[in-house]
């Protein structure tokens, strides 16, 4: 039996209202969907009882049949959902303070195959929908106990290239930072990219001043064909330029994340090769310790290696941060993301659902 569909999926101006009425009633369901983070239809408590019956009858909220969730010594935690076809796709919730974030997946796997990435060695099962997006930043919060107007930032940076998934991606983002959906400021939404260049120019032009941020990875062509095969199809001069137009557009600064990786990537020559492709750029430089995972061939650059990378990098005026991950004990940190279950983890699942 097909599945009903998902209410997520559409925009909240196509939502499906009682005859004759629109907007009003739009946002009303809009408010129960994610703001106060109605499960069921049946919990709309306002809205008329043929409407919310029709709604339960003919529509999903909840798109995954089994959430796990994987939490960390850290206080992070994963999540591993199960989507009605038996595709799995992962989340991380990341509490900081009284500030909660939470890093989403635009796909099941990934097709980019990036060689320090365990989705990338998982290959590509499926784009997710529009509603499927949204639906782990609502299913943390319904797991999580809090109402999904309290989560603060939002990053696409799970399992998945974001931009070949672009429709989705996209309409997932106007949902985010729509009033009436969850609120959240475009300042707190980051999209992550291994770095497609006709993708960012067309996002540039969506009126969507969103944090973008480039997985460059290596400061030349040569060193990133090795990690990164889209590398082949797009030189490090293409999505740099794309960038630039990106920024004349009115995008704001980019991130650009980089992957300490030892003896590829983190020789001093490399940050000046770095700081070179950098220039005339707004851009601020993540590095990132190699998060290991089982089978990778990649171990992560020393401290005082990647030390003397940033300080290198802050002498020709690029500004940089170490960004160390949360969650890696739950196999929830960047790049180790890889549907694993209990199995091998020190954490144990609880089944949400
Ligand atoms: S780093 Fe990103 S783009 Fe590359 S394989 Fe992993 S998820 Fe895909």
């Amino acid at each position: 039996m097909m599945p009903r569909p998902l209410l997520l999926d559409l925009p909240i101006d196509r939502l499906p209202v009682p005859n004759g009425q629109g907007g009003y009633r739009q946002r009303q369901l809009a408010r129960w969907l994610y703001q106060r983070g109605a499960r069921r239809a049946d919990a709309m408590t306002d809205l008329p009882a043929a409407w919310r019956s029709e709604l339960e009858e003919r529509w999903r909220i909840d798109p995954f049949v089994r959430t796990e969730r994987f939490p960390s010594a850290d206080g992070s935690v994963r999540y591993l959902f199960t989507l009605a076809d038996a595709q799995r796709t992962e989340a991380v919730f990341i509490p900081y303070r009284d500030r909660k974030t939470v890093c989403v997946s635009s796909m099941v796997g990934c097709p980019a195959g990036c060689a320090f990435c365990a989705t990338g060695a998982l290959g590509f099962g499926r784009n997710l929908r529009r509603g499927e997006i949204l639906a782990q930043l609502l299913a943390v919060a319904w797991h999580e106990g809090f109402a999904p107007t309290e989560l603060r930032n939002v990053v696409l940076m799970g399992m998945g290239e974001a931009l070949l998934n672009y429709d989705a991606a996209v309409g997932a983002v106007r949902t985010m930072v729509d009033p009436e959906g969850l609120g959240i400021s475009l300042r707190r939404v980051t999209l992550s990219t291994v770095g497609l260049p006709n993708r960012i120019r067309r996002l540039a032009h969506e009126r969507l001043p969103l944090v973008l941020a480039v997985s460059l990875h290596a400061p030349d062509d040569d060193t990133r064909r090795r990690i990164i095969p889209t590398a082949h199809a797009h030189p490090i001069a293409d999505i740099v330029a794309s960038l630039h137009d990106w920024q004349a557009a009115g995008g704001r600064r980019v991130t650009i994340e980089y992957t300490m990786l030892d003896g590829v990537n983190d020789a001093l020559r490399q940050a000046d090769g770095l700081a070179a492709c950098l220039e005339g750029l707004v851009a601020h430089v993540n590095l990132i310790p190699f998060n290991p995972w089982r089978g990778s061939g990649f171990r992560s650059s020393p401290a005082a290696r990647i030390d003397a990378f940033a300080r290198r990098l802050e002498r020709a005026s690029v500004p940089c941060s170490v960004r160390f991950s949360r969650g890696r004990d739950a196999g929830g940190a960047c790049g180790q993301l890889a549907l694993q279950g209990a199995e091998g983890r020190s954490g144990e699942a609880s089944v949400a659902s």
